[in-house]
């Protein structure tokens, strides 16, 4: 990783949609975080826990209802339209899905040459050969450039995806849930693609997944969202190797371990019941429902994220005695 330079820093962010006439669905609710440059900051929780709303809220793909998103210093929601298009180029999305994010009418040249034309970084012969270069790049071939997405299998489908978001040169990508949709045999290659393109383009990802073993792979730091809190940060190495936060330590133990005797000796902690509706949640910490040390203190007032040891934040009032 570079020297410490922060990229990106957001500020107690909110994103609240209104149901209804009377109610708000509070899907990101308060939370900050700084992303270094060069840094791989993953973005962990169950579904419905606030992480893709966090992550498209970050790109500005969504309004925020409050706090900042600060970018190489500039807050991007106070944007006008024209910086906004300067930072759509230094900022790209990866989507979750592969077989919904290409348009199955334009062939894959022309998937991946839209953004070198929205921004007009290259025309002619120069565009054609930044479109194969980035094939190449990503694993695939010149050849590909005529074909119909239909026509690649899944793990394909996220390459194209990946030089797409490469085509303008960013340093700041977002990847939402982008292994999610694959076979588990293509999960590792997606992530370890990512990893080589990091190291090539020193780029800065924030990498929202809920498979917890492919977030440790690629992260260097890991926040872990509950119902759009964040409830524990810490650097990968520590929030694997002693998690602190009740809900973390029951996401870490449901992580398989490949030797079936070590996996045999490992108890699992159940969390108990479904996760409850963001619409209009109740005062406290919001994991009071279905934690088994909940108090009323937990069921009155929100725990806030405090620094344990160095660099390791949890939002739990009982932390220090479970
Ligand atoms: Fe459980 Fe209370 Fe900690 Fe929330 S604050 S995680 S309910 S012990």
């Amino acid at each position: 990783m570079n020297e410490k330079e922060v990229l990106i820093e957001v500020k107690d962010l909110r994103k609240y949609f209104q149901v209804g006439r009377h109610q708000v669905l509070k899907a990101v609710d308060g939370v900050s975080f700084k992303i270094y440059k060069g840094e791989t900051l993953g973005l962990v929780g169950e579904s419905g826990c606030g992480k893709t709303t966090c992550g498209k809220t970050v790109m500005g793909l969504y309004d925020a209802t409050g706090g900042e998103v600060i970018f190489d210093g500039v807050e991007i929601h106070s944007l006008h339209k024209k910086e906004k298009k300067e930072f759509t180029k230094r900022a790209q999305i990866i989507f979750q899905d592969p077989y919904s994010s290409l348009n199955p009418r334009m062939t894959v040249g022309d998937i991946i040459g839209e953004g070198i034309d929205i921004h007009k970084l290259y025309t002619g012969k120069e565009r054609q050969e930044k479109i194969y270069e980035l094939l190449e790049l990503v694993g695939l071939n010149r050849e590909h450039a005529l074909r119909f997405p239909h026509e690649f299998s899944g793990g394909q489908r996220q390459r194209i995806g990946i030089a797409r978001a490469l085509a303008i040169e960013p340093e700041f990508i977002v990847c939402d849930e982008p292994i999610s949709a694959l076979d588990v045999s293509i999960q590792a290659q997606i992530v370890n693609l990512l990893i080589e393109l990091q190291k090539k383009r020193n780029l800065t990802y924030l990498f929202i997944a809920h498979d917890l073993s492919m977030v440790k792979h690629i992260s260097d730091r890991v926040g872990v969202m509950y119902l759009g809190n964040m409830v524990e940060f810490a650097s990968s190495d520590e929030l694997y190797s002693k998690p602190l936060h009740p809900y973390t330590k029951a996401l870490m133990s449901a992580i398989p371990i490949p030797d079936p005797k070590e996996e045999k000796k490992k108890t699992r902690i159940p969390i108990e019941g479904e996760i409850p509706s963001p619409v209009n949640p109740k005062p406290g910490c919001r994991f009071a429902a279905r934690c088994k040390y909940a108090t009323e203190l937990c069921r009155s007032e929100t725990p806030k994220l405090e620094e344990m040891e160095e660099g390791h934040y949890v939002a739990c009032h009982r932390v220090k005695e479970i």
